[in-house]
């Protein structure tokens, strides 16, 4: 007789090592049908539930994510560029933790994994409660909506309160607990999710690390490292292969067995998970601006497959790494602790050996000038900016494009400044602006020829490797790409940018033309007027 239970349960995992806190007191009516005890849950605890946790993993971070940082201080062969990039990300958590500024301006995609026991019963509908606790959430605090609504196949607008969240409720099974995993993905790093369906030749051959390698050089560093990466290989469909990827590597899968068995047990390769770490340092691309700390850590999950197939993953979680476990049992409401006193993994170090060879640009002088002194350094110098630049993102790229296509000219501003691709949070009342970090630099790219061409785009701020023809363009037309760190959106808010002034396309909400007044603004020169990209010879 097949014992089905040995095949119907592919993850086995468990949540003893997580730390949590009880959110609530709410008491549960226990209700008894057919001589079995259900546990019954109000819709209100649910909601109420969803909204502290997106609030929570908007601010906090977890611990053993802050740890990781505080060991790139204390590495002895971390680059200085990696430790300055941790120095940043720790300030940003220690301003994100006050809970007025959230980690990072992409406050993400809320997505909410359940897993509901058969003896938990609610009145009206999960979904529902789930979404609202979400709306209050992003509603009631500085939170960005990011979510677009398309009215036809070319034509979107934002939907002003980041809805719909992506949320799945599965059965447990016999059980009085309600599980949830909460997640907030940012744009970003969602953006550097992989898929491919391999053939199962890769396994036979051994050669599936290299594979591997020549993937995984190509997420770039757009989306904020150092990285939790996860790889997935097999899995009965492409989305049971994704899903996996995407609890991998916000660490939900950590318990996994080391080892497979003959009845489809989804497994951790721990002696691949070394050995990508390994070779990761090897690349050289470092935490953001070269050295060895591309990845915090690695996940390798070996899951079943069908034999013709072998569906193959690779994601991330980003310098936002944002999550949190959550359960409501007979007990009360629990979620997963995170960590409330950043500053306790903020070492002393003295910011000035962190600040040397810094050159101070000053963005105000006549933009000929600036030109004329960036002219002057090397790629990869570390440069602190001080004056008015435009920011401006996807969709005010394509107004301005579209102003030209029709004849017209480029606005002014346009021409005299340089560019910071970014798009804010909601700015708290009192301060200057919301979260303010840079977007990926790449998805402008097509741009850039034309509005060089133009005068325009000579300078331009914002993060992660750039393609090619950027590099083309700026030796044509002698332009510049600097780099911003990936992620500290909260601490550019509170202590670099100083004025923020929509001047075009207002009903872009966080796609508007806003004019801004950043001082001591941390950059590193990538791509200059001479062909050079510091990325090119590390990321294929
Ligand atoms: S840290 Fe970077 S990749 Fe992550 S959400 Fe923020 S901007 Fe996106």
């Amino acid at each position: 007789m097949v014992n089905i239970n040995k095949f119907s349960n592919i993850f086995h995992v468990n949540d003893k090592n997580v730390f949590f806190e009880k959110v609530s007191n709410a008491e549960f009516e226990n209700v008894k049908i057919k001589n079995r005890n259900y546990l019954f849950i109000d819709q209100k605890v649910i909601e109420k539930l969803a909204e502290k946790a997106f609030f929570q993993i908007s601010h906090f971070l977890r611990s053993s994510h802050l740890k990781k940082l505080q060991n790139i201080l204390k590495d002895k062969n971390a680059s200085d560029n990696d430790k300055y990039i941790a120095h940043t990300l720790l300030k940003n958590a220690n301003v994100a933790a006050g809970g007025i500024l959230p980690m990072c301006q992409d406050t993400g995609t809320a997505i909410v994994l359940a897993k509901k026991g058969n003896q938990i019963l609610t009145n009206g509908k999960d979904i529902d409660s789930l979404s609202k606790g979400i709306l209050k959430c992003y509603k009631n605090n500085n939170l960005r909506y990011s979510q677009m609504s398309a009215t036809s196949m070319y034509e979107e607008i934002n939907t002003k309160n980041n809805l719909p969240a992506q949320i799945e409720i599965m059965n447990e099974g016999d059980s009085n607990e309600y599980k949830f995993y909460f997640i907030a993905k940012g744009g970003g790093s969602a953006n550097k999710t992989f898929f491919y369906q391999g053939t199962p030749s890769l396994l036979k051959s051994k050669n599936l690390e290299s594979y591997l390698m020549e993937k995984i050089m190509t997420i770039g560093t757009s989306a904020c490292p150092p990285y939790h990466l996860a790889v997935v290989i097999g899995g009965l469909s492409a989305e049971m292969n994704l899903k996996t990827l995407k609890l991998a590597s916000s660490h939900f899968l950590d318990t996994l067995p080391k080892k497979g068995n003959k009845s489809g047990l989804a497994f951790r390769d721990v002696g691949m998970e070394k050995s990508i770490l390994k070779k990761t340092i090897e690349l050289k691309i470092g935490a953001q601006f070269g050295g060895k700390y591309f990845c915090h850590d690695v996940r390798v999950i070996r899951l079943p497959r069908h034999g013709a197939s072998l569906p193959i993953s690779i994601g991330v979680s980003c310098g936002a790494d944002r999550q949190a476990l959550a359960k409501i049992n007979s007990k009360g409401v629990f979620l997963e602790k995170l960590e409330k006193n950043p500053a306790r993994f903020l070492p002393k170090i003295k910011t000035n050996i962190l600040s040397k060879k810094e050159i101070k640009i000053d963005l105000d002088k006549p933009i000929k000038e600036t030109l004329k002194e960036l002219s002057k350094l090397k790629i990869k110098t570390r440069v602190s900016l001080s004056g008015t630049m435009i920011v401006a993102r996807d969709i005010a790229h394509s107004k301005l494009k579209n102003r030209l296509d029709n004849g017209k000219k480029l606005p002014d501003y346009f021409l005299n400044h340089p560019i910071y691709y970014a798009g804010p949070a909601k700015t708290p009342k009192g301060y200057n602006t919301g979260s303010f970090g840079p977007t990926t630099a790449g998805r402008m790219d097509s741009f850039v020829e034309k509005f060089q061409s133009e005068g325009a785009s000579l300078i331009m701020l914002a993060k992660g490797n750039r393609s090619s023809v950027v590099r083309e363009s700026c030796k044509k037309y002698s332009g510049f790409y600097l780099g911003s760190i990936g992620g500290p959106g909260a601490v550019l808010a509170a202590n670099n940018i100083k004025d923020v002034k929509c001047i075009d396309y207002p009903e872009l909400g966080m796609e508007a033309i806003w004019k801004i007044k950043v001082i001591n603004f941390p950059a590193f020169l990538i791509i200059d007027n001479k062909g050079n990209d510091f990325y090119s010879n590390l990321i294929n």
